[in-house]
């Protein structure tokens, strides 16, 4: 595992000097992963905001955790700052559909936690068990209790698939039930991914026998990476016309595609949604069922039940994919961080505007975590550090915090191998980044996405440099 990790790390230092010049080349740091609130952030990479001393602790080691550690390091450099996460290898999750879309190994998308961790930083491989915020007090594994004077929470979510009556995590990858979201952020894997390659083949193969019912289902709870299901169904569907890695027969004729919401639309933006609704009628084989919240699935009959409007009813399907329910981790919920009423129960409370919790003000939540009715994304994590690189070293000088979020995220939605519709938008609509049509898929988002992206998320985000 070591030499295949400095293999890779070799590998991203020769990237990653050609990768940032193209970056530069294309003017295309901000479509990466956003940036709409870059302009109003004075953030500089290195002039630091403030000189304050202080013991920080960044709570979890993924998206969020990496990258404001890094960036905190810059705006409050004589600051403590320690990281506790018990992951040993970092993943990529946005690389995962291109693991089930054959594109990426599954070991692209993985790295040392030692090797991105911030110079300066101090790890804590552990698990966070409790926090104690009238103390100023986290509760660790091994280290018991730590106090900190700031704290930023960024422990992303958890998959709930138990929550399906008569299925687990262990379903997954079984009897035609995918999900290419099933991972473990604490060790580092990513089952899911392929998982979801199998599943794509083995659609393909009976579809040659027989056709083929294909249900996706999403949740009634928020998810990240909100475009997922859409990738799943149009890659499937552009694999079956024999376009995908592997050349072929058009087969999609012999397959219908049933793509479940519980809401009322098929995307939070409007003209995103509009897009996807004329590449579906494209498509000529799908249907989208609205209001459909997913109580049951019956693995031997191969059916799954809904609960629409009031009422019950049953589909059956040859091939499911599973969006999983999600939530903040047990040990957010349990504390007092926690939303503790309505729909968004159970998640962060922050402010939406400073990230801050409003009982707690030294306390600041990023990524996942974050009970917000913004998306969840890699995108909308990486406007949130810049964020709270600006506001929390104001916040230690007394000053007015300078920046707040507006709610972007982006879904880099593969509509077929090729195109890449980039629906980046924010709380008052769509948010492009370029000046091109943001409703339109385009082949260099895909190439963008294939072949920039990663690099650019362990090569410059992760050092708090995108
Ligand atoms: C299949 C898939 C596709 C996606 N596609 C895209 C995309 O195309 N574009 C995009 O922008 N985003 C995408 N996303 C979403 C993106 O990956 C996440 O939004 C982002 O990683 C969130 O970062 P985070 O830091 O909040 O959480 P994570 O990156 O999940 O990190 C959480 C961290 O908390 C740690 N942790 C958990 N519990 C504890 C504990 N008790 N104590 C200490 N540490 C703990 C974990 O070990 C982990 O290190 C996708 C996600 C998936 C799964």
């Amino acid at each position: 595992m070591k030499r295949l990790f400095e293999a890779q790390k070799r590998k991203e230092r020769t990237l990653h000097r050609r990768d940032a010049l193209k970056l530069i080349g294309l003017g295309s740091a901000g479509l990466m992963t956003g940036g709409s609130i870059s302009a109003q952030a004075e953030t500089s990479l290195s002039v630091p905001s403030s000189k304050k001393k202080a013991k920080i602790i960044i709570a979890g080691g993924g998206t969020g955790g990496i990258t404001v550690a890094a960036r905190l390091r810059r705006s409050v450099p004589n600051a403590q700052i320690t990281l506790i996460a018990p992951n040993e290898t970092h993943l990529y999750q946005s690389g995962q559909v291109f693991v089930a879309a054959g594109l990426y190994s599954e070991f692209d998308n993985k790295r040392a936690t030692e090797d991105i961790l911030p110079d300066g930083v101090k790890w804590l491989q552990e698990k966070i068990t409790a926090f104690d915020p009238d103390n100023h007090r986290v509760h660790t594994e091994k280290s018991g209790e730590l106090s900190y004077d700031y704290l930023v929470v960024a422990l992303g979510c958890e998959y709930d698939f138990s929550a399906i009556e008569g299925i687990n995590a262990e379903d997954i990858g079984k009897e035609g039930i995918a999900s290419v979201y099933l991972n473990d952020t604490l060790k580092g894997i990513s089952p899911g991914a392929l998982i979801t390659k199998l599943w794509f083949e083995s659609i393909r193969r009976n579809a040659a026998k027989r056709p083929q019912n294909v249900l996706l289902c999403e949740p009634d709870t928020p998810v990240k990476g909100e475009g997922v299901s859409f990738d799943m169904l149009f890659l499937c569907n552009d694999i079956l016309r024999g376009n995908g890695v592997r050349k072929g027969e058009d087969l999609h004729q012999n397959v219908h595609f049933t793509l479940t919401k519980p809401g009322h639309t098929l995307f939070p933006s409007k003209p995103i949604a509009d897009t996807l609704q004329k590449e579906m009628k494209k498509a000529g084989n799908t249907e989208t069922k609205f209001s459909h919240r997913l109580l049951a699935v019956n693995k031997s009959r191969k059916t799954a039940e809904f609960e629409v409007d009031g009422k019950r009813v049953e589909y059956s399907y040859d091939y499911l994919h599973i969006t999983p329910p999600m939530r903040a981790p047990e040990v957010v919920q349990n504390s007092p961080l926690a939303i503790k009423e309505g729909r968004l129960k159970g998640w962060m409370e922050v402010d939406s505007a400073t990230l801050q919790h409003p009982k707690y003000p030294d306390v600041f939540g990023i990524g996942d975590v974050l009970g917000l009715s913004s998306g969840k994304s890699g995108g909308a994590v990486r406007e949130q550090a810049i964020l709270i690189q600006d506001n929390l070293a104001a916040f230690l000088e007394k000053k007015t915090l300078p920046i707040h979020y507006n709610g972007y995220s982006v879904s880099p939605i593969k509509t077929r191998y090729g195109r890449v519709l980039l629906a980046e938008y924010d709380n008052h609509g769509l948010a492009p980044t370029f000046p091109l049509d943001p409703t339109v898929p385009r082949w260099i988002w895909w190439e963008m996405d294939l072949h920039l992206m990663r690099a650019a998320y362990f090569g410059l985000m992760m050092r708090g440099m995108l």
